[in-house]
């Protein structure tokens, strides 16, 4: 097992040890592709190495999941593999503590995010999935529902944990094994779900966890052996999968990207929206496929609206992942960063109005002030491409015929929100709306029950729900 490094002084982040291993096969082996280092961003110091899979280590991960599959997951009766996946719910309940830090030190998020979302979402995802393993033969799959095989999963590094929640409970209800390769700039907390999967005496094999870049991937979802592949990531990436899988069975589910348009009439509560549209953008640094991107405000209120929003986003406190009062916490990588400071820059060349808050910056470590773009037209590159920062464009329109029309006028499709207090009006939008999931005055609400998965660019198949539970089985 691990060894334990002594905590960093005036920190008390205990559980943090210099070296990850992978996980293969049930135990935790050194990998033999170049290790990684992750970075902590607010820092920009070194957290951990991690070992990486070679290519002879994905087979190596593929065939123990094969074996796991064909001689004990796929046979056991669903009320059995239940049992492992409550305990998992419950062993990530145990750690939540341990899960939080990690996942704020490694990704740059909030620890009052980590906290109170990303890992209780996880463990409700695995609340949630034990409870269809033993019921799907009663839920109209046949009386021996078929499982695909070994799933090899690709998550991103946007939320790390539940990306892996996400990927691993569903398959496992199902029947299926898994290897999963979790993104290069933040592979800790996979890792210690792995340690979980390990204290819950999972079958070995059942779950194979393999850091890497992406060729690690691309091995993976190449394998011949892997039936089924789900990735979360980039609409580049998932495109270069598809053509990667064209002419081989594998069954295929794409997670991508978005431009979300949250949307603002004028009979909305204008106070309640604004906190919407915070959440909906400002949320884990707006590292969120589904954000709310792009603001679309009716003109009768759109000065008054941004008015409010604007003395709301200066209150917001950024700095400091593991300080609780923090609001908005680091971006991921310089890389990241860098990205978004390129689209800023073009929403100003490009004659928006650029507003940025006043609030401090630390010194030191990845950070950027939250910031609104008005005079945004659809043309402009800030309102089309995933920004995927901190960074909100100002739309404004007339009639609901133009608002849809401005949300839809977009290559993406997975999410949306609308405020009104008119209920008709909301199932109106919502109809016309091309994206997966519309909220109605609310903005970024997740339930395990819930499909969530988008349209057009956005990828095709659904996470979650019955549905999500049909991309890990032969129906
Ligand atoms: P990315 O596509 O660069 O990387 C995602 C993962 O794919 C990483 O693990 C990476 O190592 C791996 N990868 C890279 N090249 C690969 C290849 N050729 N074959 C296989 N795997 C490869 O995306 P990112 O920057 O990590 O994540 C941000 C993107 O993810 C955003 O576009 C965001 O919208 C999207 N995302 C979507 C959802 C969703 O549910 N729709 C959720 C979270 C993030």
């Amino acid at each position: 097992m691990w060894e334990y490094a002594p905590a960093p002084e005036s920190r008390d982040i205990a559980n943090l040890k210099p070296n990850y291993r992978m996980f293969v096969d049930g135990k935790f082996v050194e990998g033999t592709g170049e290790p990684l280092k992750t970075i902590n961003p607010a820092t920009e110091e070194v957290l951990a190495e991690v070992s990486t899979a070679s290519a002879s280590d994905v087979d190596n991960a593929v065939k123990a999941a094969r074996r796991a599959y064909d001689r004990v997951w796929s046979k056991m009766p669903g009320s059995e593999r239940a049992k492992y996946i409550y305990r998992i719910a419950r062993q990530i309940q145990e750690r939540a503590r341990e899960l939080a830090v990690l996942e704020s030190l490694d990704n740059g998020k909030p620890i009052k995010e980590s906290r109170d979302v990303d890992v209780p979402t996880a463990a409700a995802h695995f609340f949630y999935h034990a409870g269809w393993a033993d019921k799907l033969s009663y839920a109209g799959y046949g009386p021996d529902p078929k499982p695909l095989g070994v799933a090899g999963q690709v998550i991103p590094w946007n939320f790390p944990l539940l990306m892996a929640a996400w990927k691993i409970a569903p398959a496992l209800a199902c029947g299926n094994t898994v290897v999963l390769k979790p993104a290069e700039t933040t592979p800790l907390t996979a890792l210690v779900l792995a340690d979980i999967i390990q204290q819950c005496d999972l079958p070995p094999g059942v779950v194979n966890i393999i850091p890497g870049a992406g060729d690690v991937g691309a091995t993976l979802v190449e394998h011949p052996d892997v039936n089924k592949v789900a990735f979360t990531g980039s609409t580049d990436v998932g495109k270069i999968i598809q053509r990667q899988l064209a002419g081989t069975n594998k069954k295929l589910t794409l997670e991508l990207g978005g431009k979300a348009a949250n949307i603002v009439f004028d009979d909305a509560p204008l106070d309640q929206a604004v906190e919407g549209i915070v959440n909906g953008i400002f949320f884990n640094q707006g590292h969120v496929c589904c954000a709310g991107s792009r603001l679309l405000v009716q003109e009768s209120v759109a000065d008054e609206l941004l008015e409010k929003l604007q003395t709301r986003i200066q209150t917001l406190r950024v700095g400091d992942p593991l300080d609780k009062n923090t609001d908005v916490g680091a971006i991921n990588s310089g890389e990241q960063l860098a990205k978004i400071k390129e689209l800023t820059e073009s929403g100003e060349a490009e004659g928006a109005q650029r507003w940025t808050s006043s609030c401090p910056l630390p010194d030191k470590g990845f950070f950027f002030a939250p910031t609104v773009f008005s005079n945004v037209s659809q043309a402009m590159r800030i309102a089309r491409e995933e920004i995927f920062g901190p960074v909100l464009s100002v739309l404004t329109f007339r009639t609901p015929d133009e608002a849809v029309a401005k949300a839809n006028n977009t290559p993406y499709g997975l999410s949306a929100g609308v405020w009104t207090e008119k209920g008709s009006r909301i199932l109106w939008m919502a109809q016309r709306m091309r994206a997966g999931v519309v909220w109605s005055n609310t903005f970024n609400r997740f339930d395990p029950a819930a499909p969530f998965g988008g349209y057009q660019e956005s990828g095709f198949g659904r996470e979650g729900g019955r549905t999500g539970l049909e991309a890990y089985l032969d129906v």
